[in-house]
């Protein structure tokens, strides 16, 4: 199927545009290894942030 979905990724500091490719469009990233992954590490670090901040 010729499908392109163009999206805009989802971290909201970045105002990058991709193409979502994979099956089923769940994509939401431009890139995993850019944005995926620095939202992921994002919310492990202020949950771990707030662990120690209430911890102390
Ligand atoms: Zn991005």
């Amino acid at each position: 199927m010729g499908e392109s979905r163009v999206r805009e990724c989802a971290r909201p500091e970045c105002t990058r545009i991709f193409v979502d490719r994979s099956r089923g469009g769940k994509r939401q990233w431009c890139g995993m290894e850019e944005c995926g992954n620095r939202i992921k590490a994002a919310n492990y670090r202020s949950r771990k942030s707030r662990l120690t901040a209430t911890g102390v």
